[in-house]
């Protein structure tokens, strides 16, 4: 058996989560969390870790001039691949106008998961 301690980054309690994990990796029990998402977390967390990412790409032709637009990934990526996706975003410039939900990066480092805009820049 193997014990993991984590911090829940759900909401701003962060719980102190202790997760129980038998001698074949499968998870035993989350304890610590005061609601269940914090066990969902515990339990993805050791077995398939993943990170919403965010950052910023610049936009040409803005009405603004040089502007830049807030991204995120659509939804989560293995947390393995956040250096992967943070290289590719920085390769890329988006031209306006750009909007909430517009695609920015498609299958952004090969996640299958694609990079959106989360502000307007016309
Ligand atoms: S377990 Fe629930 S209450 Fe605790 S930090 Fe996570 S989401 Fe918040």
């Amino acid at each position: 058996m193997e014990e993991r301690n984590l911090i829940c980054i759900n909401c701003p309690m962060g719980c102190p989560l202790t997760v129980t994990l038998g001698d074949d990796g499968s998870v035993i029990s989350v304890t610590g969390n005061t609601c269940p998402r914090g066990d969902a977390y515990g339990r993805k967390e050791v077995t398939n870790p993943t990170r919403i990412v965010t950052s910023s790409v610049p936009v040409s032709g803005a009405k603004s001039g040089m502007a830049m637009v807030s991204v995120k990934t659509a939804s989560d990526i293995p947390k393995g691949k956040i250096f992967d996706v943070v290289s590719d975003i920085k390769k890329i410039t988006v031209t306006a106008p750009v909007h909430i939900g517009d695609i920015v990066k498609a299958n952004v480092a090969g996640t299958g998961i694609d990079m959106i805009a989360t502000r307007d820049v016309e």
